[in-house]
């Protein structure tokens, strides 16, 4: 592969291998670009494909999920969608621990052993 500049400064680019997460999960280290001056990541197209592979086989892609803050009783609940459940490996009964995770944002955590 040529060596390119940069799209958002011109610098230089070098080829390197570059640690990346989808949905917060590591999915471990892909052929990327990146810009000596801005450091900028650029993933090549093989990348994003074993990126999207790796996403798929675990259950990731697309798992994310668009639901409404229902109401019962004092509290707000939440409905987690059956794909997302597994893809998170929640299941009936599970513990989780919940907090907030910055404005508008909740963190939903297993805890441990449950
Ligand atoms: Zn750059």
């Amino acid at each position: 592969m040529n060596m390119s500049a940069c799209p958002l400064c011109r610098g230089t680019m070098k080829e390197a291998e570059v640690p990346y997460a989808y949905a917060g999960v590591p999915l471990g280290r892909f052929p990327a670009e990146v810009c000596q001056r801005c450091g900028e990541t650029f993933f090549t197209e093989p990348g994003w494909l074993r990126i999207e592979r790796l996403a798929r086989e675990k259950g990731l892609w697309g798992a994310g999920s668009r639901v409404k803050v229902g109401y019962s009783g004092h509290s707000l609940i939440l409905r987690i969608p059956g794909k997302l459940a597994a893809a998170t490996d929640l299941k009936k009964g599970t513990t989780v621990y919940l907090q907030p995770a910055g404005k508008g944002k909740l963190l939903v955590e297993r805890t441990s052993g449950t």
